[in-house]
């Protein structure tokens, strides 16, 4: 059994046309007038799947097809909210894969074990509406109504009265769930795939973050008159930290650490810089690894104040903490893979993705499709078809793996 890439094709060309830009890529912000046009074609084509199409109280639209047992479905989901002038496949891709799962089945003839249904998550990407994964947050407890009723865009419209305004605000009792199983299939955002020439990524897991602010305090004096033993530049400080945080991220596998964002006082072209503030974002699969890169970040800004006579302040002011998948999702997404004789490679998202609260509810994994030179979050986003049939393949066969197929034994477990 495949999917039919033609018309999984037609409606990723379909629904970019909504919210397209002049670059080839998509602008459709949350709870905008392009994100209601978009859920209405969704929900048509979802309902002209035979889906049952239910809308919750934070706008997360579920379609469910029923299974030869009722109660917990497998759940495969995405997003078709975009960032400003991001990509057609970021989102959309495992949505709109997700329902030619459902038609394939349809056209096969096929009743599941299980239910399934088809989620698309409100306000994935935070762009309109911070924090990102809002709504998908709010499903797994991490956020209360009032906070996501709440949160207000740029303009000072609430995230509860934009719901209102496009006809999406549905009842608490339509929320996806109970969850036997979750999938979520999403282009890579990263170059790993591409670089090991493999076509899907089996996604254990979503790294941990931690974010730092580093406050380098030196002396701000004129850049004429002061010999260079006498100064206390801190800026010049700030350059070894920077070259530092690569250093200590290129030590560790799987580690990596950015310096994204700096200032400097006075900023001005004949002053010593007498003040730095800069970020550091560190990233890992392991917390205690996680802990380790800071541990030697601070190292690293004692061992810089002691040579440069600047001190240097580190204050590591927010962690989200690694979210490892199920093992036997993750497995059921292998052995779909292997079936369908797809080479694959094992690898975590250094991304947030909305399986990352829902694994806290549900057993969850991730499919990844290889994105070209790994671009994401832009107009120039890419997957090639054959990629995208793939992992929509392997979203097909793991989602019967784990919902079974009725009247055939199954098991969740590789054989
Ligand atoms: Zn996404």
């Amino acid at each position: 059994m495949r999917i039919n890439a033609e018309r999984l094709h037609e409606n990723l060309r379909q629904l970019a046309q909504i919210g397209a830009t002049t670059g080839g890529g998509v602008t459709r912000l949350a709870l905008s007038p392009e994100d209601r046009a978009a859920r209405d074609l969704l929900c048509r084509w979802m309902e002209e799947a035979g889906l049952r199409v239910r809308v919750d109280d934070f706008g997360n639209i579920t379609g469910r097809r029923a299974g030869a047992e009722s109660g917990a479905a497998v759940v495969m989901a995405s997003h078709i909210d975009t960032v400003r002038r991001g990509g057609r496949y970021d989102g959309a891709y495992g949505v709109l894969a997700a329902l030619e799962v459902m038609r394939t089945l349809d056209d096969t003839g096929v009743t599941t074990r299980r239910p399934l249904e088809l989620v698309n998550w409100t306000n994935e990407e935070g762009v309109r509406f911070e924090p990102a994964m809002l709504a998908s947050g709010a499903i797994a407890g991490r956020f209360t109504p009032e906070y996501v009723y709440g949160r207000t865009d740029r303009d000072g419209a609430t995230f509860g009265e934009e719901l209102e305004r496009i006809g999406y605000k549905g009842e608490r009792s339509n929320r996806p769930g109970p969850i036997a199983a979750y999938l979520e299939l999403h282009v890579e955002q990263g170059p790993v795939l591409e670089d090991a020439a493999v076509p899907v990524g089996v996604v254990e897991g979503i790294v941990g973050i931690t974010w730092s602010e580093i406050i380098a305090d030196g002396r701000a004096d004129h850049a004429g008159p002061s010999p260079m033993p006498l100064r206390r530049d801190a800026l010049v400080a700030a350059a070894r930290m920077i070259s530092g945080v690569d250093d200590i991220a290129r030590a560790i596998d799987g580690a990596v650490g950015t310096v994204g964002r700096i200032a400097a006082e006075p900023n001005v072209i004949n002053t010593i810089p007498g003040k730095v503030t800069m970020s550091v974002d560190l990233r890992h699969p392991d917390a205690t690894t996680l802990d380790r890169l800071v541990a030697g970040l601070e190292r690293l800004a004692s061992d810089v104040a002691a040579l440069t006579g600047v001190a240097i302040g580190v204050n590591r002011f927010w962690t989200s903490e690694p979210t490892p998948f199920a093992p036997e999702v993750v497995d059921a997404v292998q052995t779909a893979a292997e079936e369908m004789g797809i080479t694959t490679r094992r690898c975590w998202s250094g991304a947030g993705h909305d399986a990352k609260y829902i694994q806290e509810i549900a057993p969850s994994a991730m499919i990844f499709a290889r994105s070209i030179n790994g671009l994401s979050h832009c107009e120039q986003e890419y997957s090639t078809p054959e990629d995208l049939e793939a992992g929509a393949n392997v979203l097909l066969r793991a989602a019967l793996r784990l919902a079974g197929i009725k009247g055939e034994r199954t098991t969740h477990k590789r054989g």
